[in-house]
């Protein structure tokens, strides 16, 4: 970097509305509590705003946000929005659904509207990472409702697919890249153009994110979002942002109360049952979802669920890329209404029929459970979450209460028995009882065979 002198850039286009500027700290204090409770750490974090007219944005975005019905900001994007626009370097915490998207693309906007149009060759000014290609498509259809009214050019790219269109498409210009990290690592070996990037976002952080984060300018803004904070992403975060703010909305990720969750303590070889009626309940009325721990065991009830007629797919990290594609397509359209799935599979999934969750296999963490759950119950829907839980899997009780409590949902006595005799049992035996890891605030964990997938 020493090496390269860059074009200077501005950075803060915030400008604090009168009606916010004279707010004094107490005011602030409440709003802050309205807003689900945002927490702020950092020093000169602006207020949060009420309005998209405050946030001082473009006409032809306030016109888009109109259109999509976007009203008004929710709660991390009324704190994120201002900090981002003036420039700050952030940490982003608030839960799956939360709209953390919107938060980081409205100033990224601003931001490439300050800059020279690029010329032939140049590019990207914004990246923006996560995890899976999925999350990466659905950022993209997010990203185009916006920059389409701007004239500005978004390009998607992920592992998987052939990198040579994606190099191609590249090189005809984009403002704006929407990408998974291992892909990214690989454009950058085969192009180490010339780089004009000045923001970086990433969404859902994990550690490759830092082979790119050193190919950028020091003076760069970046944005970290997540829906939790692991210890493991603290370490990354000091590494990558400059005198970050964080923010954060809500504590730990929770179920959010749309969603009304039952726990169900069973025997392994009643669960099928159990679900064909359940699905019988449901089925009707939207989109369904089935969690399994692993990939043969998503194939094994897709047979089982087929031979009972209830017409279904799969999807898991062994599935084909292009197929993935299209079953997350037709999921989406409706055209399937019934898919079983792993968890990886299915991070950050959004379908806004999706009705019902049904943990066939009992989530291993905290994390997991809220995640799954999570998929259903979006955007103000009502959705049901339903898991099974045998005796064998007592371990994972203790989260899932935890889950159930933090959400303000009633804990089953069957649960709570369950739990109580494990951890007298493990009393007896003299041994320690430790929640699962989630529990320590751990995040995502990927499972072997999955990790294929971040890439
Ligand atoms: P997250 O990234 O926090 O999981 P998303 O950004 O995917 O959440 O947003 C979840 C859903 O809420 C999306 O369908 C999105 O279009 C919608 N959404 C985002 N912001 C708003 C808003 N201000 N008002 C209404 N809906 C919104």
């Amino acid at each position: 970097h020493q090496k390269i002198e860059y074009e200077p850039y501005r950075k803060d286009f915030y400008v604090e509305v009168p009606e916010l500027a004279k707010m004094s700290p107490e005011e602030v204090n409440v709003l802050r509590l309205d807003l689900e409770g945002i927490a702020v750490k950092g020093k000169g974090c602006p207020k949060p705003i009420k309005s998209w007219v405050q946030c001082g944005t473009s006409m032809k975005i306030l016109s888009a946000l109109k259109r999509h019905s976007y009203e008004k900001p929710t709660p991390i994007q009324a704190q994120a929005i201002p900090a981002i626009m003036s420039g700050r370097d952030l940490i982003g915490i608030a839960k799956t659904g939360s709209g953390k998207t919107i938060a980081f693309l409205l100033p990224m906007y601003r931001h490439i509207m300050d800059q020279r149009p690029l010329e032939e060759g140049e590019g990207p000014i914004a990246v923006i990472m996560t995890p899976t290609r999925e999350l990466a498509l659905q950022i993209t259809k997010e990203c185009k409702k916006f920059s389409k009214p701007l004239n500005l050019r978004v390009v998607c790219v992920y592992g998987g697919t052939g990198i040579s269109e994606q190099i191609a498409e590249l090189k005809r210009g984009a403002e704006i890249i929407v990408c998974t990290p291992g892909r990214m690592i690989d454009m950058l070996g085969a192009n180490s153009g010339d780089s004009k990037c000045k923001t970086v976002f990433c969404d859902a952080p994990c550690a490759q994110v830092m082979r790119i984060m050193d190919n950028v300018r020091p003076d760069r803004q970046t944005v970290m979002f997540s829906a939790t904070f692991p210890r493991a992403m603290e370490a990354l975060a000091r590494r990558i942002l400059s005198k970050p703010v964080e923010v954060q909305v809500g504590g730990r990720s929770v179920v959010c109360s749309d969603v009304e969750q039952h726990v169900m303590v069973i025997e392994e070889d009643q669960k099928f049952l159990k679900l064909l009626e359940i699905l019988g309940h449901y089925q009707e009325k939207g989109s369904v979802i089935i969690f399994v721990d692993k990939q043969e065991h998503a194939d094994g009830l897709l047979k089982d669920l087929m031979k009972a007629s209830y017409p279904c797919m799969s999807l898991h990290g062994g599935i084909d890329q292009y197929d993935r594609d299209s079953i997350i397509n037709d999921f989406k359209n409706g055209a399937c209404r019934l898919m079983v799935a792993t968890s990886v599979a299915a991070r950050g999934l959004d379908i806004k029929q999706l009705i019902l969750v049904v943990n066939y296999n009992c989530p291993n963490h905290y994390e997991d459970y809220v995640h799954r759950a999570g998929r259903t119950g979006r955007a103000g829907n009502k959705g049901f979450a339903y898991t099974f839980i045998t005796e064998e899997q007592a371990r994972y009780a203790g989260d899932i209460i935890k889950a159930l409590e933090l959400s303000g949902s009633p804990v089953p006595s069957e649960l709570e028995q369950l739990w109580l005799s494990f951890k007298n049992q493990r009393q007896a035996e003299g041994k320690s009882i430790k929640s699962s890891s989630g529990f320590s605030g751990k995040g995502f964990k990927f499972d072997e065979t999955e990790h294929a997938l971040a890439n």
